[in-house]
């Protein structure tokens, strides 16, 4: 008999996974779930996760390495990063156009809105912000009671306290020098960069750095250091063969105990959150959705004829099922590195250089959700964002998308920044909370995939992709005995 293949196994555990979550959830047992079941999901992500960051390390110091000299390694980093760059903005222009063509947040009823706007402009007043819309419902003397109302209300808006804290930092970024950020890619000490995990940037500055000096130091000596560091990385992938085959089970656990925490003994209230904020999630889910089958596709297209569109999702979909079911990209790069490999055959070369940099840099999905879910909190306070102010939306996003960890809701947490950017009060990311895991899910599926289809297109370009399309999928993470 044919052997299932693993991404198979993964949907299935998923689909036993949310049963089992709904079943316990009607019997009350949500808090079994969490307790017994939820804890070997955090586990998973745990063992990923820590085969992630050494992988980046020792794959970024081989890959630089071993593509030999200076000069091609500095075509092909200007090469990944401005392709990078452009299936960002790409995305950011999709997820704007579907923001302003659709308004879901102009489908609330206009009371609500009414009362979000006057919210708005208390608080905008607040902290001096200038409202740029030209409307002023303050002044407006139909409206002068409901504001008085209102004011009282807002002052305990920003009394949320892990909200509070997560803005308190945001903010004293924003205090620093505006070279602050490039300050922070470079590491004082790079085991304190190691043991945090957030600090990837760095991670990936000091591999490219002991990388290219290692180019430069004579061969005898470099030789030794590059045969241990590709020993190692072995290792670790070898750590992902072990793991992933026990993934089915462990994504079972992984969303049982994710829809528990969200339905608890009452699996009503998931539907009447959803139903609320249904509009906003539809329009970035089709975002995403185009991404994934149509723009991605079409890139491939123009830049690399030898892969067919079928043949492309094959080759990614345990990298696809396994994004979507741990919700990051840093724990879903080893799966990535090897489908990328094994299954489109790009050589290690490319995928350990451009892979880990992309996981870390490249969100085409949290920018696409980042630029719907700014134009979509302004509509539901009916604020007029200006042109001016989406272009700031495509310039913030992009940096904004360099700078998220590649952890579930990182996305989430740095919205609060382009939030800031365009004058609008961080605390409404409150809002669209309640869906943002399952919309993280989609998202990083979508980011994934951006880095691969990017990864394959400097394959190619650099002859390095021996594609075969008989290759069976099933194959990957096939553990040798
Ligand atoms: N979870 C996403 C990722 O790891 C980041 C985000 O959008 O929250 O790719």
């Amino acid at each position: 008999m044919k052997k299932l293949a693993l991404h198979w196994k993964i949907i299935i555990g998923m689909v036993l996974g949310v049963i089992w979550a709904l079943l316990s959830s009607y019997m009350g047992w949500s808090s079994f779930t969490i307790d017994w079941i939820d804890p070997f999901g955090i586990i998973f992500i745990n063992l990923l996760k820590l085969i992630a960051v050494p992988l980046v390390l020792f794959s970024i110091i081989s890959g630089v390495a071993n593509i030999g000299d200076p000069s091609s390694l500095g075509r092909m980093g200007g090469k990944t990063l401005l392709i990078y760059m452009l299936t960002t903005v790409l995305a950011i222009s999709l997820g704007l156009f579907l923001v302003n063509t659709v308004k879901p947040g102009k489908l609330i009823d206009e009371q609500s809105r009414i009362d979000n706007r006057i919210n708005y402009e208390i608080w905008a007043d607040s902290q001096g912000h200038e409202i740029k819309d030209g409307i002023n419902y303050l002044k407006d003397p139909e409206f002068f009671e409901r504001a008085q109302e209102i004011s009282e209300l807002t002052k305990s808006e920003l009394k949320e306290v892990s909200l509070a804290d997560k803005m308190e930092t945001v903010e004293k970024q924003k205090e620093s020098s505006p070279l602050q950020p490039l300050i922070d890619v470079v590491p004082e000490n790079f085991f304190f960069s190691l043991s945090n995990n957030g600090l990837m940037l760095q991670i990936i500055f000091f591999a490219l750095f002991f990388g290219v000096c290692l180019l430069f130091i004579p061969n005898e000596k470099s030789q030794p250091v590059l045969t241990l560091v590709e020993g190692i990385n072995s290792v670790f992938l070898k750590m992902v063969d072990l793991v992933m085959q026990a993934a089915p089970f462990f994504v079972f656990a992984l969303l049982a105990g994710v829809v528990s925490k969200m339905a608890g003994d009452d699996i009503g209230k998931v539907v009447e959150i959803f139903k609320g904020l249904s509009w906003y999630s539809l329009i970035v889910v089709i975002g995403l959705v185009l991404m994934i089958f149509v723009i991605y596709p079409l890139i491939l297209k123009l830049f690399v004829k030898k892969i067919s569109y079928k043949g492309f999702f094959k080759a990614m979909s345990p990298a696809q099922t396994l994004a979507f079911s741990t919700s990051s990209s840093a724990a879903t790069l080893p799966a990535t590195m090897e489908c990328v490999e094994q299954n489109l055959g790009v050589d290690k070369k490319i995928s350990s250089f451009v892979l880990p940099i992309g996981a870390t840099v490249n969100m085409d999905g949290t920018s696409l959700y980042q630029a719907i879910a700014v134009v979509f909190l302004a509509q539901l306070h009916m604020i007029d964002l200006t042109a001016g102010q989406q272009f700031t939306i495509v310039i913030t996003t992009t940096l904004a998308s360099i700078g998220t960890a590649a952890v579930p809701s990182a996305g989430l947490v740095m919205l609060i920044v382009v939030m800031n950017s365009v004058g609008l009060n961080p605390a409404w990311i409150a809002i669209i909370f309640p869906v943002d895991r399952i919309l993280d899910m989609l998202r990083t599926v979508v980011n994934v995939t951006g880095d691969a289809t990017v990864c394959t297109i400097v394959a190619d370009g650099e002859n390095m992709l021996h594609y075969q399309e008989s290759k069976d999928p099933s194959e990957t993470f096939e553990v040798e005995s």
